[in-house]
């Protein structure tokens, strides 16, 4: 008779327990979700978003709370007193985490080669304290990470300051090797980067050429999209005979992004800032050239 009480009462317990609790952690799921979803959708690094949950604990709350839970009353009580858990499953569905993956998928599929301009025993133009080669360079890593970020494959010539052929060979040499590697890669675009100068050191802004009889749409879209994202002076596109061009079989351009003989133009050409903003210019260019 008296064990008879005591399961009814442990029953009841048990019962208005998982009653009980249920409600207030969903009462609380809300706020959470909110904060959650603000988090992820402020915070670019989805990393911290999904850390609060992994797999297991999302599949573990899952068959407590949605499964065992309403059969077997006694687990309720044991995953509410822990609300991180049953949290993630309410969170599951925010389309937060794939939303980026989605709209960086633009350039899927396509190969793009970047090529730095010169680099190694090459530097370049040299004016105002600033060497071409080292803004082509940092330029070119920026606009590597963007083109990957939107899922191109990208292919650079270089990725320090070097030379691309073996150094101490000839100038043809060394562009032929920049060419070749877009060449045996199949790329679908060549984008040299490269830095002005002229004597007149009062000329400043930002040009793009193509080879004459193609490439020019794509020039085009470049240009519009550097100047959009720089205020760089806009001096147009041009046709041109350059090695990379005139011997790429795919669609390649050579952006001139601006003139270090110009003492501010150089200023803002060593800028981590600016180049940031050229690389946003060119990779949009891109973009837009393909869609
Ligand atoms: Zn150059």
């Amino acid at each position: 008779m008296y064990k008879h009480k005591l399961l009814s009462y442990i029953m009841l317990f048990l019962i208005t327990f998982s009653i009980i609790i249920p409600v207030s952690t969903t009462q609380a799921a809300p706020l959470d979700n909110v904060l959650t979803t603000l988090g992820a959708s402020t915070l670019s690094d989805q990393s911290t978003a999904a850390k609060s949950s992994g797999p297991l604990e999302k599949l573990f709350s899952f068959v407590f709370d949605k499964l065992l839970g309403p059969i077997l009353n006694v687990f309720n009580g044991k995953s509410t007193t822990n609300p991180t858990t049953t949290q993630p499953v309410v969170t599951k569905p925010s389309p937060t985490p794939t939303a980026p993956s989605t709209t960086n998928g633009t350039l899927k599929g396509k190969v793009i080669v970047v090529d730095p301009g010169h680099g190694g025993s090459n530097p370049g133009a040299v004016a105002n304290n600033t060497r071409e080669s080292d803004n082509n360079l940092a330029v070119g890593l920026k606009l590597r990470d963007k083109l990957v970020q939107a899922g191109a494959k990208v292919i650079m010539t270089r990725e320090t300051d070097r030379t691309v052929a073996a150094e101490g060979s000839s100038l043809g040499e060394e562009l032929a090797a920049r060419v070749n590697l877009a060449e045996n890669n199949h790329a679908d675009l060549f984008i040299s980067v490269h830095t002005n100068e002229n004597p007149d050191t009062s000329i400043i802004g930002g040009m793009t050429f193509y080879p004459s009889g193609k490439s020019s749409d794509l020039a085009l879209a470049v240009q519009n999209q550097l100047i959009n994202e720089t205020g760089a002076v806009d001096k147009g596109t041009s046709a041109a005979t350059f090695y990379v061009l005139r011997n790429a079989a795919m669609p390649s351009i050579l952006v001139e992004m601006g003139f270090i003989s110009n003492a501010a133009e150089a200023a803002l050409l060593n800028q981590d800032s600016y180049r940031n903003k050229i690389a946003q210019g060119i990779m949009n260019g891109i973009v837009k050239y393909f869609n």
